[in-house]
């Protein structure tokens, strides 16, 4: 028997880990709570724990796994800046999920563009009424309109397909430029000079962070519409504000924010919510805040079961995968 402690269970994911164990001898015991300081010690008498992008995975952590003699450490996503990696290095390996659907993130990236554009949002709300004005409603086509994708890998070539299918003009940037994708690269300044509509799809590292500052909106058309579906701290939120303040940005759609950390993916209705720049930017009319949901297909949900169970079994098989294993140098 193989006991796995699954930390932050959400209702969604374990449909997928349910069935991926079924006549296996894994048996997983799902907490609610997040992996922390506080909570590491649920972890005793595990063989195996496997966290998301939420749990915090700190050296103090990785110390209390190690000496309960946990065996491996399954990550349920792809980024890793929440694990501290050297202090598993040697003693704790790591595997993760490197992609689950491309798709399903692009896809949600259109989906807000067409909602905060067309007013879908506001119009489901008033028919509901039998309000059937269309004042306020009026959007502009897609069709001719350019597009700035800053980040051609998997998302953003697949996003750069779905404009395309909306006769947008396409323009691209990337740190590494692929030739073969066909797209338009041009620099950062003049993607930042010519686009309607800019949307990020780079990691975030300390090259990316706040790629979109105040001197990178001061550049932007007038109107423009930013989607961010990768990391938060892409945005410097206060500059994205001061720039809707001006009327500089037309509309700005957020899947991730910088301090989304203890906010998003938990139920806050009917609390009093203490991040006065989050609520500022939700009461904007012009402003759709999505709460990191741009990953959150059926597809997606049963690929990353799959490949965190086949992660399981090749290590326990003694056949790590390399292309999954997280490594300090890598
Ligand atoms: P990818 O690795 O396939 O592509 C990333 C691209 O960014 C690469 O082409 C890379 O060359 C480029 N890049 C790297 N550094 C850059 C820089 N300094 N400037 C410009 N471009 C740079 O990744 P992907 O699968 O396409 O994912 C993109 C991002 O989407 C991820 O980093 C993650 O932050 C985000 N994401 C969000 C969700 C969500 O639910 N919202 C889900 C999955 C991924």
């Amino acid at each position: 028997m193989f006991k796995l402690a699954f930390f932050d269970a959400k209702s969604y994911d374990k449909p997928g880990f349910d069935r991926g164990i079924a006549g296996t001898d894994v048996k997983i015991k799902y907490f609610d709570t997040r992996l922390n300081e506080d909570t590491v010690s649920l972890a005793r008498g595990f063989n195996g724990v496997c966290v998301f992008v939420s749990d915090t995975v700190s050296a103090p952590v990785v110390e209390k796994l190690v000496e309960y003699g946990v065996q491996v450490l399954l990550l349920r996503c792809a980024g890793f800046n929440n694990v501290d990696l050297a202090a598993c290095e040697g003693r704790l390996p790591i595997f993760r999920v490197p992609a689950y659907s491309p798709y399903a993130v692009a896809e949600h990236a259109m989906a807000m563009l067409l909602t905060i554009n067309r007013r879908t949002h506001k119009a489901y709300i008033r028919t509901k009424d039998f309000n059937f004005s269309l004042a306020g409603l009026e959007g502009f086509d897609l069709h001719g309109k350019t597009v700035g994708i800053i980040g051609t890998g998997k998302i953003g070539r697949i996003f750069a397909r779905i404009c395309n299918g909306f006769g947008m003009e396409i323009l691209a940037y990337d740190k590494f430029p692929d030739a073969s994708t066909g797209l338009n690269y041009v620099n950062l300044d003049e993607i930042f000079r010519r686009s309607d509509i800019l949307s990020l799809h780079c990691p975030l590292t300390e090259e990316t962070f706040h790629i979109v500052d105040a001197a990178a909106i001061a550049q932007m058309k007038k109107g423009v519409t930013i989607l961010n579906t990768s990391r938060g701290a892409l945005v410097d939120t206060d500059a994205l504000i001061e720039g809707i303040k001006e009327r500089r940005i037309g509309a700005a759609c957020l899947d991730v924010y910088e301090e989304e950390g203890d906010l998003f993916y938990e139920d806050y209705s009917g609390h009093i919510v203490e991040d006065d720049t989050l609520v500022r930017l939700i009461a904007m009319p012009n402003v759709l805040v999505t709460s990191h949901q741009a990953f959150l297909t059926q597809e997606a949900l049963g690929n990353i079961a799959q490949t965190t169970l086949d992660n399981l079994r090749a290590f326990r098989a003694g056949a790590p995968n390399p292309q999954t294993q997280v490594c300090l140098n890598r």
